[in-house]
């Protein structure tokens, strides 16, 4: 351990400590609540006497040491002597982390063009927050417009390379970037956490959630074949070639800051189709980090662009350029509405992951278990964040109390927490306006008679975290039910017969994600497929995976993502009509005497050209003749 000269050490207990870590200990501790890992990894109970500042002892021994090297934020581990308890400070964690990210060149704030890190030509940034503590996690250029341009035409010049690159070649790209994510999924999650606040398990799920695209689409990019067509004349050929459809735009909003990514970059790289991204402005350091990890993999520069800043302003001019072929966005149906607009001008193709309003039936013959179970994770994943969560839980009436009960007791147990804090489930929301949206579609749920079960309230944690709730009682035309929420709260409606829940499912402009519980296989498929979703869950809280189409249907988009149809969004047919002259027929070489050349006359349209080759005989010749009737006449007067 190194700790430095004894005149920065202070005492604590029976050990030494630099006075700076001290200090920010200190000030760490009188501005926040001690709520960091140290209560989790600490195995016995401890003492508060001996509770310094963020440090903790071992309830048996009253005593620690101390490992790392803390003077340069590495992580800090206290343990005591006989190992009964470890902890760790999240400050110094956090500290370790975006060091250790800078120093791994993971943590990058500059745009991406042409494979050059780039500064706004303005010079302008915009922070980074975690929306944990509120802290500047990093300022990224702030770009817009002229920047885009130029990524646009970084873009398109590399497509023109790019794209005639073997599918084995890119292939192996992909494949090499798909290691490199996994390869980093620590540091990816760990980016993933301080800027969007799940928590770290959870965004590492995230990491292999999102590089299994990349993974799937590194196979996928050998397997785009053509077709071949009968032809409707005898001397045609025709064929069908699927080619990639030029630079996409690919736009992603903050809820899955690479998942959301690498869901569309994956396929648009496989097809030969280069991009420029723009991720939200609340997550690009996740998004800048992929783009580096990219570049090490092989993955041309300029094949991937990234540009964050001014929303509109890079929107416009992704719809703008003539170059830009495809738009591709995940986001709220309002933003998407636009985009589609906009895109009509360059009549580009577009595909949308828009907004959804996921009904979750629970029926009477449901197992207990397993429908509490699949709507924690429906409903409860990145804290009610996901474009796919669970946001009317439709439960009949015969099971509504039971249910009620058993979710409530479950959703009680989901520990709310900074994403680094050990055993948290529930991160914060991702702003204020998030949390003010909760707030006021609880409220008018209650104002109008729906029960508050658990929670339904900010937690004391502050900042943007809000408590797990559950609300009975919740009616149809209530703000819980018409729009989506976003945050962990669980409304429960009821219904009495199957026909109205598939009628109160159905009931919205959304047709994204569905989730039913029954343990009636006739029920599952009735249901399902009365069901006006894009997917279905049965008996099932997780349903997205990289070999099944992700999409909605109605208001909820366009297109797919994921599996082999994700391919489809990024390459466009072209079909090829063959005409062979001179007829279908292969040419048969013959053996032809001078002597023996008859006197013929061929009215076919080719038959000058054979019938003069042929009348130019000197000699015994081998002879090549297409046109079929004098292939016939020739025929008779070769040589035995
Ligand atoms: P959002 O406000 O629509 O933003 C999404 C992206 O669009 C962000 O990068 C945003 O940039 C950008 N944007 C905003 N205005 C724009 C404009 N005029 N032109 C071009 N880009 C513009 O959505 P969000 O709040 O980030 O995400 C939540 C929504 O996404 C929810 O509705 C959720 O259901 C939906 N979602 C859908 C899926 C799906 O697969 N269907 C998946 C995830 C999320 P800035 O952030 O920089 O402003």
């Amino acid at each position: 351990m190194t700790l430095g000269g004894v005149s920065r050490l202070a005492l604590v207990g029976s050990r030494s400590f630099a006075t700076s870590q001290v200090l920010s200990m200190h000030s760490y501790c009188f501005t926040r609540p001690i709520i960091t890992r140290q209560a989790s990894y600490c195995t016995h109970s401890m003492d508060d006497k001996y509770f310094f500042c963020g440090c903790c002892c071992c309830g048996i021994c009253r005593d620690f040491i101390f490992e790392g090297d803390c003077l340069n934020y590495e992580l800090i581990e206290f343990k005591c002597a006989a190992g009964h308890s470890e902890c760790l400070m999240s400050m110094e964690v956090k500290s370790s982390i975006t060091d250790k990210l800078r120093s791994s060149g993971l943590l990058r704030t500059q745009g991406l063009i042409g494979g050059k890190w780039t500064d706004a030509y303005d010079g302008k940034t915009l922070e980074v927050h975690n929306p944990a503590t509120g802290e500047v996690l990093a300022d990224v250029s702030c770009m817009g417009q002229k920047e885009t341009n130029d990524a646009i035409s970084s873009a398109y010049d590399t497509f023109i390379s790019w794209s005639k690159v073997t599918a084995a070649e890119r292939s192996k790209c992909l494949r090499k970037w798909y290691d490199l994510l996994m390869a980093h999924k620590e540091e990816l999650g760990q980016l993933i956490t301080l800027e969007q606040g799940k928590p770290l398990k959870e965004a590492i799920g995230e990491v292999s959630y999102g590089a299994s695209f990349v993974e799937f689409f590194a196979e996928e990019a050998k397997r785009v074949y053509g077709d071949i067509i009968p032809a409707t004349l005898p001397d045609r050929r025709l064929f069908v070639l699927r080619q990639p459809v030029g630079v996409v735009g690919a736009i992603t909003p903050w809820n899955f800051p690479l998942a959301m990514i690498t869901r569309k970059v994956g396929p648009a790289l496989a097809c030969g189709c280069t991009v420029v991204i723009k991720p939200s402005e609340l997550t690009p350091l996740t998004a800048l980090a992929a783009a580096e990890l990219s570049l090490q993999a092989g993955i041309p520069p300029g094949a991937v662009n990234v540009i964050m800043g001014n929303a509109p302003a890079i929107g416009d001019a992704l719809l703008a350029s003539p170059q830009v072929r495809k738009i591709t966005f995940t986001g709220s149906t309002a933003v998407g509405k636009k985009l589609m607009a906009g895109a009509a001008a360059t009549v580009k193709k577009v595909s949308l992951e828009l907004g959804g309003n996921a009904p979750c039936i629970i029926f009477n013959d449901a197992d207990l278990d397993v429908a509490v179970k699949g709507t924690l994770a429906a409903k409860f994943r990145n804290s009610g964040q996901t474009c796919v969560c669970a946001n009317r839980v439709l439960v009949q009436e015969g099971i509504y109390e039971k249910f009620a009960n058993a979710l409530s007791k479950a959703v009680q147990n989901l520990k709310v927490g900074e994403g680094f804090t050990e055993g948290a489930i529930q991160g914060p929301l991702i702003n204020k306006a998030a949390l003010e949206k909760v707030e006021t579609f609880v409220q008018e749920a209650v104002s109008k008679g729906a029960k508050v079960l658990l929670g339904g309230k900010r937690h004391s944690l502050g900042m943007t975290f809000y408590e797990p709730t559950v609300i009975g009682d919740v009616k149809s035309d209530m703000l819980l039910s018409r729009e989506e929420v976003f945050g962990p709260v669980a409304p429960l409606l009821r219904f009495k017969t199957e026909e109205e829940a598939i009628h109160m499912a159905n009931d919205t402009n959304a047709g994204l994600a569905a989730y039913i519980f029954t343990t009636n296989v006739q029920r599952t498929w009735r249901v399902s497929e009365a069901l006006e979703y894009g997917l279905v869950g049965v008996n099932e809280g997780l349903i997205s995976t990289e070999v099944a189409p992700f999409g909605g249907v109605k208001q909820s988009g366009l297109g797919r993502e994921g599996s082999k149809y994700g391919m489809d969004e990024y390459l466009e047919f072209s079909s090829y009509e063959i005409c062979m002259l001179g007829g279908y027929e292969q040419k048969l070489t013959v053996e032809v005497r001078r002597q023996s050349l008859p006197r013929w006359t061929c009215n076919s349209k080719i038959a000058g050209r054979e019938k003069a080759s042929v009348l130019s005989f000197a000699f015994d010749v081998n002879v090549e003749v297409s046109c079929k009737p004098c292939r016939q006449l020739l025929r008779s007067c070769v040589s035995e």
